[in-house]
């Protein structure tokens, strides 16, 4: 099994996980893929991961600091 790539929001529907988000100041998050990718379709935003990304912001502290990572499902 080799490490799977995520360079997309679709590529997290496709294997059915969420998107996990970590900050630098241990604050974590689930993200819903399908409600990632309708905010992306919706608003025309890119659904490339690095620029999603770019548009997160820590709900604690504030910072865009975070990094992503794929969540199973229970
Ligand atoms: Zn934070």
């Amino acid at each position: 099994m080799g490490p799977q790539r995520f360079e997309t929001i679709f590529d997290y529907t496709r294997q059915g996980v969420d998107v996990g988000v970590r900050c630098a100041c241990g604050h974590g998050a689930r993200l819903d893929r399908r409600a990632l990718s309708r905010t992306c379709i919706t608003n025309g935003l890119d659904t490339r991961m690095p620029a999603i990304k770019a548009r997160l912001k820590c709900r604690a502290g504030g910072s865009r600091d975070v990094g992503c990572s794929s969540l199973e499902r229970d």
